[in-house]
């Protein structure tokens, strides 16, 4: 859980506390299967009082565990996440819908980080930008191997599908 008491910025127009910390994903409610995280993430940002509003802004580094879409094969990459989002306080009429809020005067972001380094997860990672990938046909790693299997090659099924279609 990551909380901040905003008392003292509450008080004043435009003040503002900055933080800089390093965490265990544990504390920000992420199991390895949300997110694969090797070591701690570090994490830099800062709440400002925005009037009806409280506005929080971090930048999230971590080094995380991808599995290649391509060649299925596990690696380590560095990924960095922007967050931003604004917390009104509990007891504000009319909240916007989906609106994030805060009572007592402590505001719980752990939430909004979570959140931001997992959507930043690309959904198709790749190992490197020109992965060859897979052989569709023998299987092998073809970043390795040269394994010369005509992958032109079409499933006959397909091919009585396609003369239909051209008939
Ligand atoms: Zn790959
Ligand atoms: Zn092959």
């Amino acid at each position: 859980m990551i909380k901040f008491n905003v008392a003292d910025i509450k008080k004043k127009l435009m003040a503002e506390t900055s933080f800089r910390m390093e965490v265990q994903p544990g504390e920000l409610d992420l199991s390895s299967q949300d997110l694969p995280v090797i070591g701690k993430i570090s994490i830099e940002g800062n709440i400002e009082n925005a009037g009806d509003v409280l506005l929080m802004k971090a930048h999230l580094q971590a080094k995380v565990k991808r599995v290649c879409s391509r060649c299925l094969k596990e690696f380590e990459a560095q990924t960095e996440a922007q967050v931003e989002e604004r917390y009104f306080p509990a007891e504000t009429d009319e909240l916007p819908e989906d609106a994030l809020t805060y009572k007592f005067d402590v505001v719980d972001i752990t939430e909004a980080l979570r959140e931001g380094l997992i959507v930043n997860e690309p959904v198709q990672p790749l190992c490197k930008a020109d992965c060859k990938g897979l052989c569709p046909i023998c299987g092998a790693d073809r970043n390795v191997v040269d394994c010369h299997c005509d992958t032109r090659t079409i499933d006959p099924r397909l091919q009585k599908l396609a003369e239909l279609l051209h008939k």
